[in-house]
């Protein structure tokens, strides 16, 4: 039977079975109930220039929750973006409950500019800028339709992340923690089984709905159980770190009831609790001493700050005892930019 065929006839067989799902249309792009279907979301130019926002839709057989994926938020962070590719092709339609919308590369502009954090467009960093703007700069307008078109669709979120082409980043889960014990319990099972075994509880200050500055916010203040992913160092293609991605992804479709088959039980985590994202006091160059993973004393060197001439201005010291989830492992260094995130390791919640 060839692929076509073969689609045609799982459709049949799905229009034969007693749910039907509503049709969901993502920017312009349909779900066909049984298969998967790929498109972009286009981003008319408004003045500083067009975009295109690649996205699969994969659609089950049998009605369920729809949960949204989102790589390339920052465009120099590969291994969720590969690892989303490789999971798209994993989920297999017939099999799924529910519907699996993948971003591919959210932030195009970023990807194919191969910048970090900012958009070569208009300097914004795509995931402060939500829920942004349909008459906004480029960035606002990509926001804009990811919220309207993928988030503001799904019962869940993940935006998936990766330390950036400048960021040793050691593997974790930044878990929202809102005060609402039933909705937050909902995003501890999805971290769990995305399988990472560092968690930071993250009680970062619920922000308005209209005023969500982050993809994983953004879902939160619209009622959808959301959490960011960071699995991936300096712009790493590494295969472990892309397999990684797609596993996380495969065991959470799993623990969602959206594929058959047995969770993998969570594995004995590290809880990270109050973190600090210690910031450069000037401009200049930093070497840094230790690498994502490590841990540090109160008062610790995370690495050393030097002019352009080479001269020291200031070592740079962990502010308490923790774990380093990320440090800058490349010299440029700007006034305000991070230079390291140190959590408190807790106990678990
Ligand atoms: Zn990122």
């Amino acid at each position: 039977m060839n692929i076509l065929s073969k689609t045609i006839a799982v459709a049949v067989l799905a229009l034969g079975a007693a749910q039907v799902q509503a049709q969901i249309d993502v920017g312009g792009v349909k779900a066909v109930q049984g298969a998967r279907t790929t498109g972009f979301i286009e981003i008319a130019d408004t003045g500083d220039g067009a975009s295109r926002i690649p996205v699969s839709i994969i659609a089950g057989v049998k009605a369920g929750p729809t949960l949204a994926l989102v790589g390339g938020t920052h465009g120099y962070e590969y291994a969720p973006v590969m690892g989303l590719q490789m999971a798209a092709k994993r989920v297999n339609p017939a099999e799924l409950t529910g519907t699996v919308i993948i971003v591919h590369v959210a932030n195009m502009p970023s990807f194919l500019g191969r910048t970090i954090y900012y958009s070569p467009a208009d300097g914004a960093n795509l995931n402060r800028v939500y829920p942004g703007k349909a008459d906004g700069s480029l960035s606002q307008r990509i926001a804009h339709a990811i919220t309207t078109q993928v988030i503001e669709q799904s019962d869940y979120l993940v935006d998936m992340h990766s330390g950036d082409g400048n960021e040793d980043l050691r593997s974790y889960i930044y878990m929202p923690v809102t005060g609402d014990d039933e909705f937050d319990a909902k995003i501890k099972g999805m971290a769990l089984a995305f399988g990472l075994d560092h968690i930071v509880i993250d009680r970062r200050e619920n922000l308005p709905a209209d005023a969500s500055l982050y993809t994983d916010m953004t879902g939160l203040t619209r009622g959808i159980p959301s959490m960011t992913t960071e699995v991936g160092r300096v712009g790493s293609t590494a295969p472990d770190l892309v397999r990684k991605n797609a596993e996380g992804v495969m065991n959470l479709l799993r623990h969602l009831k959206m594929l058959p088959g047995e969770e993998r039980p969570p594995q004995p985590t590290v809880w990270l609790g109050e973190f600090s994202v210690i910031t450069s006091p000037a401009d200049g160059m930093f070497i840094a001493s230790v690498r994502g993973g490590h841990t540090v004393a109160k008062g610790g060197v995370l690495g050393q700050l030097f002019d352009f001439f080479g001269e020291p201005i200031e070592t740079i010291r962990a502010p308490f005892a923790g774990m380093v989830n990320y440090v800058i492992a490349t010299p440029p260094m700007r006034k305000g930019e991070p230079v390291a995130m140190v959590s408190k390791i807790v106990a678990e919640e």
